[in-house]
C-alpha cells in the first residue's frame, strides 16, 4: 500500500465536510461473509442446488420453492459469525467525527449498523427484518434465524414471511433510491469501495455525483478507475483505517 496515497487521502477527507461511502460486496467478505457472486459461491450453488445463485434469489424462485431459498438464505445470510471489519468501524468514526453523512450499501447483511453507523442506505434490503407480505406482521431476526434455513411462517396469518431484500424481478424501494441519489448529489467526496460497480441499477447511482473528487478503493478494475482522484487496489480495511488514524493524528496537530 502506497504511504503517500494514505496521506492524500486523508488530506482529502480534511478538506471535506460532506463525504458519502458507496460499497459493495467486498466490504462484507473481508469480514467472512461467503459471496454467492464469487467463482466458489456461485460454483458451489449450481452444485448443490442446480441452479445459479441469482435464479435462487429471484422473486418467482421465492414463491415457487421458499423451501431452497430459506436454506440458501440461511447459509449465506444468516450466518451470524461474520462480524464488522476494519471498513465498517473505520466508516462508522467518520461518521462520529461529523466528516461522512451516509453509507450507501450494496450489502443486506447489516454489519455498519452494527460497527455504528446510523446513515446508512441500503439499496438492496437488509436481513435485519422480515415481514409477512399477507398481512404485514413483523418477525424479528432471532426468530428467523433461530429456524435454521426452514421456512418462517407468520404467527399472524399463516403465510410464508419474507426478508425485506429486493430480490431479483423486484423494483429497488422508491424512498431509499431518493435517499441515496439525494446523498450522493450533495456530496463534496464520494468513497467507492469493495464494489466492481458491475451491479445494475444499483451502480448507477454514482452518475449523481457531481463533485471534483473519487476515491475508489477496489482489488479489480473499474469502470470509474479514470474519473478517480486516487485508486487503491488494496485491502479496504487497511486502506480506510489507516487513512482514518492518518487523519486523527494530524487533527490533533
Ligand atoms: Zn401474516
Amino acid at each position: 500500500m502506497d504511504k503517500n496515497n494514505i496521506v492524500r487521502f486523508s488530506r482529502l477527507i480534511r478538506e471535506s465536510d460532506n463525504i458519502v461511502f458507496f460499497g459493495g460486496a467486498g466490504v462484507s467478505t473481508e469480514s467472512g461473509m461467503k459471496d454467492y457472486r464469487s467463482k466458489d459461491g456461485l460454483y458451489n450453488t449450481v452444485k448443490q442446488y442446480g441452479v445459479s445463485p441469482e435464479t435462487i434469489l429471484s422473486r418467482s424462485f421465492f414463491y415457487r420453492h421458499p423451501d431452497v431459498f430459506y436454506d440458501f438464505y440461511y447459509r449465506y445470510f444468516l450466518d451470524a459469525s461474520a462480524e464488522p471489519n476494519r471498513a465498517h468501524l473505520a466508516l462508522a468514526e467518520l461518521e462520529k467525527s461529523g466528516k461522512l453523512k451516509a453509507v450507501v450499501t450494496q450489502n443486506i447483511d447489516g454489519l455498519h449498523q452494527r460497527a455504528g453507523s446510523r446513515n446508512v442506505i441500503e439499496l438492496h434490503g437488509t436481513v435485519l427484518s422480515h415481514h409477512c407480505p399477507a398481512c404485514g406482521a413483523a418477525m424479528p431476526y432471532e426468530q428467523v434465524r433461530a429456524l435454521r434455513g426452514k421456512i418462517p411462517k407468520c404467527d399472524r396469518c399463516g403465510h410464508i414471511v419474507k426478508p425485506d431484500v429486493v430480490l431479483y424481478e423486484e423494483p429497488l424501494n422508491e424512498r431509499v433510491t431518493e435517499a441515496a441519489a439525494g446523498a450522493i448529489s450533495s456530496a463534496d467526496l464520494l468513497i467507492v469501495g469493495g464494489t466492481s460497480l458491475a451491479v445494475y441499477p444499483a451502480a448507477n447511482f454514482i452518475h449523481y455525483f457531481g463533485g471534483e473528487n473519487i476515491v475508489l478503493i477496489n482489488r479489480d478494475e473499474t469502470p470509474l478507475d479514470g474519473r478517480a482522484t486516487l485508486v487503491f487496489r488494496d485491502n479496504i480495511g487497511e486502506v480506510l483505517s489507516e487513512t482514518v488514524k492518518n487523519h486523527n493524528a494530524a487533527d490533533n496537530f
